[in-house]
């Protein structure tokens, strides 16, 4: 059987949840065939400690913005972002987007921050990683309004019906799913992931958060990536090789890699 080569798109391993064993959280990676990561922003403050990660690690990239729900000291300009963003291995902006789950940040500023990401990320031509959660509406209007179709981008944790993934998928964007498309309740959400066009389809954990089953309730990693995949292969019916090929194909030219 052929090596399997999985991209996790979406994690947060330079968190302090990994501090104590996060070179181990590597090596158990490599041995499940999760080649490559994505290491996400939530906040600037961030920004050199992923700028050493990626430095010490081949196969780690890592993305510049400020999550909708983070309490930020000030507010980035585009050119803030953009310069950020100067780096090679930086390959996306995010990530932005609307959180009406929590009310940390009010709704006109998450507004205006998303929108000040979408335009940073159009300069840069890099995609948008988009965390999209209770607001459907207002993060799909704010997509259409700023033409994201000139940068794309990613709707990360997708967790919406099909109509939204419909919506999205129209303005070019992809669509990556994590561990709670596992979670016994979420037949709908495999529903949406079975009928996702396949070179549209990226995987990811957002770990250490939403562990995917069995590891649910636990510290969520990179590895369990796998989980994910072994889950959206069998709803689409195809086998685990051609569905790590076919997304971790879509991750590299998604991010430019
Ligand atoms: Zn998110
Ligand atoms: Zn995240």
């Amino acid at each position: 059987m052929a090596e399997i080569s999985l991209f996790d798109t979406h994690c947060h391993i330079d968190f302090h949840h990994f501090d104590d064993d996060r070179e181990s959280v590597f090596e158990n990676m490599r041995e499940a065939g999760v080649e490559r990561i994505v290491a996400v922003s939530v906040e600037l403050e961030q920004i050199d400690r992923l700028k050493a990660l990626v430095a010490k690690h081949d196969n780690v990239w890592f993305s510049v913005g400020i999550h909708p729900n983070h309490e930020a000291e000030h507010e980035p300009s585009v050119d803030e972002l953009c310069s950020l963003s100067e780096h090679p291995k930086c390959v996306a902006i995010g990530e932005s987007g609307i959180d009406f789950f929590r009310h940390r940040v009010e709704p006109e500023v998450q507004a205006e921050r998303f929108r000040t990401h979408i335009r940073a990320a159009k300069q840069v031509n890099k995609p948008v990683i988009v965390h999209m959660r209770d607001a459907d509406e207002a993060t799909l209007n704010i997509l259409r309004e700023e033409d994201i179709a000139d940068c794309g981008g990613i709707m990360h944790c997708f967790s919406s019906g099909w109509d939204a993934a419909n919506r999205a998928l129209d303005m070019g964007m992809s669509i990556s799913f994590s561990g709670n498309v596992t979670f016994k309740r979420n037949d709908e959400l495999r529903e949406v992931a079975a009928q996702v066009p396949a070179d549209k389809l990226l995987i990811e954990t957002d770990s250490p958060y939403l562990a995917p089953m069995p590891h649910r309730g636990k510290r969520n990693e990179p590895t369990y990536v796998r989980h994910v995949a072994e889950c959206i292969a069998e709803v689409r019916g195809v086998s685990l090789d051609e569905f790590a090929r076919i997304t971790t194909d879509n991750a590299l030219a998604r991010f430019g890699i």
